[in-house]
């Protein structure tokens, strides 16, 4: 089949396009029942003191357990709730329940912090500091035990309500992240703007770290000139994708203070998490590390 279009225009039916469209009219029914039968559920990261092995703080990874049981990744769903507008529904949730654990973790004596993603269209979205707010005092978790990542797309839309609701975020006394930093676009002028606490750099910086070629040469050097300009302008920084054991002994020598990746751990489900904190620092073994693996 063949569909006219306008003016002797022809475009040409493709069955793939029939297969993407039955698609997301599929996944989109299931994301509907997934909200109303609760099928998420969150993994936590550790993020890791680089000179001791402390875990500081955990990074909330949402999966969604699809009707056969798998865990899907954000990747594949994400975009899916944000063009239907349910993001902001769940990410309400996810709030909700990153917050209600940490307060578990706290209670059990480990005051880490939790950090939570927001997708530009839930900052854009009224609400944001009312969900914040009802989620922390619900739980008398102080709002300094809980950060905000955002990515520089949420900040791309300019707007000036988008700034003054993370502002409001901020004065409440929550704490702001930058994610996957220096992938975006007009990040620098938005340091400006904005009080961030936090820049995670992006692990496109990082996986060449260690590697004899050009580009890990550029990658290393535009690592060290991101974390000195976080440093000069008293930034905290993560660095996001440490896999390899050079990668973090240089990433040490360059005055990084915290990372996260799958040379610490991986995503964990919240008892994997307790577990590890009980266990006390992770072993940063010349570099090496000896941690479980995700589940
Ligand atoms: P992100 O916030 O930058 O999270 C880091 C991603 O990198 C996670 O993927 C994590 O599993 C993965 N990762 C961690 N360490 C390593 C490593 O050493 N090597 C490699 N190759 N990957 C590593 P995940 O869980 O699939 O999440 C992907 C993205 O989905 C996140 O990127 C975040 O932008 C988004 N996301 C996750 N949960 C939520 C959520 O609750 N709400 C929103 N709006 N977005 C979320
Ligand atoms: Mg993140
Ligand atoms: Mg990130
Ligand atoms: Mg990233």
């Amino acid at each position: 089949r063949a569909k006219a279009n306008g003016k002797g225009r022809v475009e040409v039916y493709e069955p793939s396009m029939h297969t993407d469209v039955v698609r997301r009219v599929e996944l989109e029914a299931q994301l509907r029942r997934a909200l109303r039968e609760r099928r998420f559920t969150l993994l936590y990261q550790p993020v890791v003191d680089l000179s001791s092995g402390r875990i500081t703080d955990v990074e909330a990874l949402i999966r969604w357990r699809d009707e056969g049981g798998a865990l899907v990744t954000p990747a594949e769903f994400i975009r899916l709730a944000e063009d239907s507008g349910r993001i902001v529904q769940l990410g309400r949730w996810v709030i909700q329940e990153a917050v209600r654990q940490a307060t578990r973790w706290h209670r059990a004596g480990h005051r880490i912090g939790v950090a939570v993603n927001l997708s530009a269209r839930q900052v854009a979205t009224p609400g944001l500091i009312e969900g914040v707010q009802a989620a922390l005092e619900g739980c008398g978790l102080p709002p300094e035990a809980l950060t905000l990542e955002i990515t520089e797309s949420v900040l791309l839309d300019g707007v000036e309500s988008t700034v003054s609701r993370l502002r409001a975020v901020k004065e409440y006394g929550v704490r702001l992240a930058i994610d996957d930093f220096g992938t975006g676009y007009s990040s620098l002028a938005y340091l400006c703007r904005l009080p961030v606490d936090l820049l995670k750099i992006d692990r496109a910086f990082i996986e060449g770290l260690g590697r004899d070629d050009d580009h890990a040469t550029n990658c290393g050097k535009l690592a060290a000139a991101i974390i000195r300009l976080g440093r000069d302008l008293d930034l905290e920084l993560v660095v996001e994708g440490i896999e390899r054991p050079e990668q973090l002994a240089l990433l040490r020598d360059m005055g990084c203070q915290r990372g996260q990746g799958f040379l610490f751990s991986g995503p964990l489900d919240a008892a994997g998490v307790q577990t590890l904190l009980d266990r006390g620092p992770i072993p940063l073994r010349r570099g090496g590390v000896d941690t479980p693996s995700a589940p």
